[in-house]
């Protein structure tokens, strides 16, 4: 029987915890997780799966277990969005997977860039995309490759290890770890001592659901809507070390993280993450879906009791109090020239809504080397970063990577604006995204060519209520669903969240009732809301205030 006293927090129903005696599975996707780890999958793939061909694949592995090691079946060409919701999976699916690369911290070195843009070339039919979590994300995968895409990616380190599942996804850290001079400590350490220790382990491979973790000293990864995050802070006693927040997330109910006002050093990041991660296994939601995220939990037990049970159940000590970091002014997006503390540089580019090719990356890892650089950094904002180039190769490499699409001096359009994958390859998508955004950030280039606003203006683009682009975080958030145009069709468009923010304007964006745009009315809109706010700005407001 589960114990009915005891239990942290005020809910009393079973929620499917596990430490509450709620083993037996309440769901499909928890029935498929207890009859075999989502990590043995990887076995069948390699011996069967890959030899025999799609149709071999067990369903329940082809829709979820798969996932463990990165791979979605991807959207069937040709179903409109408006059919979505109507058809059953296996109709929506493709025969083709999306592939997502982990890349912890959004760390590779050039050879590492060149084989994940070789692989795009002879797998993926040259696509690439980077994500909103330092991921590349392939697609048109066929099963019959993916042996020999596992030997290529890692020879070189480079891991799909639960790139997706109920699982610990990749950690996002900052691009520019180890060489800023903003930086107190470098939380790299970290970062690879819970990779190595934890990532494709069996303790923390049945998750109620997918676990996001955020490490960073500057707050550069969205550590807000992460649902674990170490950010860092100087303790007046203690020194350097980080500040935990948990429990934030977006997409529906989506909640801003909160601090448990713990510090906590460098050293001991990797066991309190392990505790965090251990209380959401045992005590996290499994009965709904839906409320299955560590943010519900935090939100119903608060987080004093979320500490006190992390403190004395799983670390079995008190962690030291802490202060809160200070919030910068702007958001940091390391775009542009900027001086690293060797003396060296580091310049941040932006392919328009994360979108590369195989071609590009592979170009993209030539002229670094020749410029004399050996490390790039992918950024939580779709972006890439070029470490360690020398003052002389600065003019040089800038205007190569320009004719690659990657500039280093883009417009404002180009540099805040985000887009997720959308209705060409995402099973869930209502709308068509990346190439929406792509012409959009185009438009707006000639549109508002007269208009330089001095404050960052975000646009973020979403194909379903899934906040995959974090559009309840952007100034001008765009959420893809059908719409009514002016002759009363059914078209693509979106419902608009406009004021939401990180940083100093952490919070969602206003849905503004019936404020809907078609998709073809979107360069029209976005440009009316952007003079607007430029004719009517006060001295120093931001457009979330
Ligand atoms: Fe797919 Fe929706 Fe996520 Fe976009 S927001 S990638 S459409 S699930």
């Amino acid at each position: 029987m589960p114990p009915t006293t005891s239990v942290p927090g005020k809910r009393k129903r079973g929620e499917g915890q596990w430490k509450l005696g709620y083993r037996e599975p309440l769901n499909p996707n928890e029935r498929t997780k207890k009859d075999d780890d989502g990590l043995n999958v990887r076995a069948r793939i390699e011996n069967v799966y890959s030899k025999r061909g799609f149709d071999s694949i067990d369903p329940a592995d082809l829709r979820g277990r798969m996932r463990w090691w990165g791979l979605y079946t991807q959207r069937r060409p040709g179903i409109d969005g408006g059919r979505t919701a109507a058809l059953e999976p296996e109709e929506l699916d493709d025969r083709y997977f999306m592939l997502r690369v982990r890349i912890d911290g959004g760390a590779l070195t050039t050879e590492q860039l060149r084989a994940i843009g070789e692989v795009s070339q002879d797998h993926a039919r040259g696509t690439a995309d980077v994500t909103d979590r330092q991921n590349i994300q392939y697609h048109w995968i066929q099963i019959e490759d993916m042996p020999a895409i596992w030997k290529k990616l890692e020879g070189l380190g480079l891991l799909t290890t639960e790139a997706c599942g109920d699982t610990p996804r990749v950690i996002l850290g900052s691009p520019v770890a180890g060489i800023s001079a903003d930086e107190k400590i470098d939380p790299s350490p970290a970062i690879d001592a819970i990779l190595e220790r934890y990532i494709g382990s069996p303790e923390f491979s049945n998750l109620p659901r997918k676990f996001k973790t955020a490490i960073s000293w500057q707050q550069d990864v969205a550590h807000e809507v992460n649902d674990v995050s170490f950010v860092g802070v100087e303790h007046p006693e203690h020194g350097p070390g980080f500040d935990v927040w948990v429990g934030g997330g977006l997409s529906t109910n989506p909640k801003i993280a909160q601090r448990l006002g713990a510090w906590v050093p460098l050293d001991e990041v990797p066991d309190v993450w392990a505790g965090i991660i251990s209380v959401f296994r045992d005590y996290g939601y499994r009965r709904l879906r839906h409320r299955a995220r560590i943010k519900f939990l935090v939100a119903d037990w608060g987080v004093e009791e979320f500490r006190r049970v992390l403190e004395d159940e799983y670390l079995g000590r008190k962690l030291v109090d802490g202060p809160a970091p200070a919030t910068p002014e702007s958001p940091i997006d390391h775009i542009g020239v900027h001086k690293q503390v060797d003396g060296r540089n580091y310049i941040g580019v932006a392919p328009p809504a994360g979108r590369v090719s195989g071609a590009t990356l592979v170009a993209l890892a030539k002229a670094a080397e020749t410029a004399g650089s050996r490390r790039v950094r992918l950024t939580p904002q779709q972006k890439i970063v070029v470490l360690d180039v020398p003052d002389r190769n600065v003019t040089s490499l800038t205007a190569e990577l320009a004719t690659l699409g990657l500039q280093a001096e883009p417009s404002p359009w180009r540099r805040a604006t985000m887009a997720c994958t959308g209705i060409e390859f995402c099973k869930l998508a209502i709308v068509e995204t990346k190439e929406r955004a792509i012409r959009l950030v185009e438009e707006l280039e000639r549109r508002l060519a007269d208009v330089s606003p001095d404050v960052p203006i975000s646009i973020h683009l979403n194909g379903c209520p899934n906040a995959c682009a974090r559009t309840q975080v952007a100034d001008i958030g765009l959420k893809g669903q059908i719409v009514t145009a002016a002759d009363g069709t059914q078209v693509e468009g979106f419902q608009v969240h406009l004021g939401g923010g990180l940083g100093l304007d952490a919070g969602f964006g206003r849905k503004l009732r019936g404020l809907k745009v078609t998709s073809a009315e979107l360069g029209d809109y976005v440009e009316r809301v952007v003079r607007r706010f430029v004719d009517q700005r006060e001295d120093g407001e931001r457009f979330a205030q």
